[in-house]
Parts: structure tokens; sequence; C-alpha cells
């Protein structure tokens, strides 16, 4: 009996040591976490990344041991969010992921990423497509400047000619275009925090969509609240407008378009709604992706580049605020831009009385 007791334990013993091993051989840094944040247990990994000692650390409270700001207020939350982009403690070149995975109770797992290669390439692919994006601009000037002294009528033999050209041309501007607004949106951490006034912002939507549709729709608009939106007027406008191009473009002629903003002092909304093709489900979670489209026939002959919604994203995140799309095809669909309270402000002038 005590033979195999002895036996058992020995075998336990090697089991725990070859799980050790393993975790230890890990490239990714593992921290076991009990109760009241304590250190129960980490590997090699995480001594080099965190800065963390043996057995110094043991039983230490994370966010003593490690010296990263906003570790505990993250830890507190539940660390439900994943922690991207953190400087390692003791390298500053080093960027590092931190995921929390809870396992029992009061009890969690810190998996800690050294993510400084990928965020390299990323940089990488931001800097070529601004780069590239930069190179085509002049060039695509001077061809579609030269292209707009020509005047198609004075050479009937090339007229169609030259209309696809300045047309193919003036598309091409746009894409470049747009890849730089992406390039400086994805460079960009903060924006600029002025007041947008939303009722001029508003008519202008309203006056943009009949431009665009030149009496083939039915436009109205609408505003329900008081509140302005604190944020960059030019990157709101942009992605307010390309929801506007959209619905303009993705409906068929005698449909209606309504643009509302409705306001309250738990957040406010930017609605552009259409009566027009609608999207089926499958393709909405990839409607924001760069050059995706439902139809790249149908996105071409309006004038489309693909880029529109995707620029609609990035503005919104970087105003704390998300996309939401409803849509039934055959129906029409909503585009909404959603945005917190802490991005609203009250009306500079109390409301005139009517
Ligand atoms: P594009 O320049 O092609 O319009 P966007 O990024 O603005 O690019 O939109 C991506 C795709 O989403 C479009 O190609 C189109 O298929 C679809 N889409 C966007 N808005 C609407 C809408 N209001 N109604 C129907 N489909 C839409």
């Amino acid at each position: 009996m005590k033979k195999q007791t002895t036996r058992r334990r020995a075998q336990l013993f090697g089991l725990l040591r070859a799980f050790r091993d393993a975790a230890g051989a890990l490239p990714d840094a593992l921290v076991a976490i009990g109760d009241e944040q304590r250190i129960r247990w980490f590997n090699t990994a995480a001594g080099s990344m965190l800065g963390l000692d043996y057995p110094r650390d043991l039983d230490a409270r994370l966010d003593e041991a490690v010296s990263i700001p906003g570790l505990g207020a993250w830890m507190a939350t539940g660390g439900i969010d994943t922690l991207t982009d953190v400087t390692a403690p003791g390298d500053p070149e080093q960027h590092l992921s931190l995921r929390l995975i809870p396992y029992a109770d009061g009890h969690a797992l810190l998996l800690v990423r050294d993510v400084s290669q990928i965020l390299r390439l990323e940089k990488m692919r931001r800097d070529f497509v601004a780069n590239v994006s930069h190179e085509l601009r002049t060039p695509l000037t001077v061809v579609h400047g030269y292209l707009d002294l020509i005047e198609p009528e004075q050479i009937p033999e090339f007229e169609s000619i030259i209309r696809e050209l300045r047309s193919q041309s003036r598309r091409m501007t746009q894409i470049v275009e747009d890849l730089l607004t992406l390039s400086r949106l994805d460079a960009e951490d903060e924006l600029p925090k002025s007041r947008v006034a939303i009722r001029p912002l508003v008519t202008t939507l309203h006056r943009d969509a009949e431009g665009l549709s030149r009496g083939r729709h039915t436009i109205s608009s609408s505003i329900e609240g008081i509140h302005d939106l604190q944020g960059s007027s030019r990157d709101l406008y942009s992605a307010f407008s390309n929801l506007v191009s959209n619905a303009v473009r993705y409906t068929p002629v005698g449909g209606r378009i309504h643009i509302v903003w409705s306001s309250s002092e738990l957040g406010a909304r930017l609605s552009v709604t259409d009566t027009g093709h609608g999207i089926s489900p499958q393709h909405l979670p990839r409607l924001t992706e760069r050059f995706y489209r439902v139809s790249t026939s149908r996105s071409r002959e309006t004038g489309g580049t693909g880029l529109g919604l995707s620029i609609v994203k990035h503005v919104l995140q970087l105003h704390d605020a998300h996309l939401e799309i409803k849509s039934e095809v055959g129906v029409g669909s909503t585009f909404s831009c959603v945005f917190g309270a802490e991005h609203l402000l009250s009306p500079e002038f109390p409301a005139e009385e009517s």
C-alpha cells in the first residue's frame, strides 16, 4: 500500500515537472495568479518579458511586481479586453500584448505575447500604402490636368475614349485620395476635439444628398435632440457623407433617403436610411474591410472606391464610436454611427423659443 502511494506520488511529481518544463519552454510569458492578484507561479519567459524574479516575486501582487502603467486598473476590470501594444518594463523596443484567462474562482492565467515583430510589419504595410499613394498622386494630377484641357467634342473620333479616360483617371484619383485619408487616420491616435455643430452639418448632408441624387430620390432629414458632438469636424463630415453618398448610389430611382440625428443624455446616433437594394446578412460583417464590395460592378458603375465604409469605421473608432448596419435585401438599409455620452456637448446657446 505504502509502495503504491509512493509510486503514485512520484508519478504525480513527474507529471507536474513535465507540465512545468513544457510551460517553461513556451516563448510566451505565463503567470498563474491567485487571490488578491498574487503571483503563484510563472515561466521563464515571464522573467525576461515582465522582469519577474524567482523566488523574490512569488506571492507578490502582480501590479506591484510588474511595472506596467495601468496594469492594476486593467486587472481590476477583469481584463475583459486584451491589453494591446504595451511597452515591456525593461525594454522600450519590445511591445507586448496581455490577455487574462480566468480558470477558477479568483484564479487566472496571464498570457503575455511579444508582438514587436507583428507591429513592425504592420507599420511597414501602413508606410508602404501611404508612400505608394503619395507617389501616385503627382503623376495622376498631371494626367488628369492634361485630360481636362482636351475638349472631347472637338475630336469626334476619340470622344468616347477621352470621356472614358477622364472617368478612369477621376476614379484613380479618388482611390488615391481615399487611401491617403485611411493612412492618415491609421497613423492618428487622437483627433482634434472641437465642437461639431450638428444642425449645419445635417443641413449640408441633406444638400449633398440632393446634389448627388439630382432629383432621382426623395430626400428628408430630421434632428431629434439638442446636443452637438465633440471631435474632428472634417473627419466626421467625411464619414457621414460617405454614408449619404452610398445611400444615393445604392438606391434605385424613386427611392427614399432619410438622414436623422438623435441624441439624449445617454448618447447619440446619426443614421442614414434608404429604400435601396439592401445587403444580405452574410456580407454585413465584412463591409468595412478595404475594397470589400457586395457587387464590384455596381460599386464601379456608381463611382465607388470600395474604401468608403473603411474610412467610416476608422473615423468612428477615433471617436470611440461604432457603426451599426441593418439591412434587408430589396427593402433597404440603415447605417448608424453610434456615439457615447462622453462625446456629446450641450448647446452653446440656449435654443430660441418659437
Ligand atoms: P463603395 O465605394 O464600393 O461603395 P464602401 O466601402 O462605401 O465602398 O461600401 C462597401 C460595399 O457595401 C459597397 O460596395 C456596397 O456593396 C455595400 N453598400 C454600402 N452602402 C450600401 C447601401 N446603402 N445599400 C446597399 N449596399 C451598400
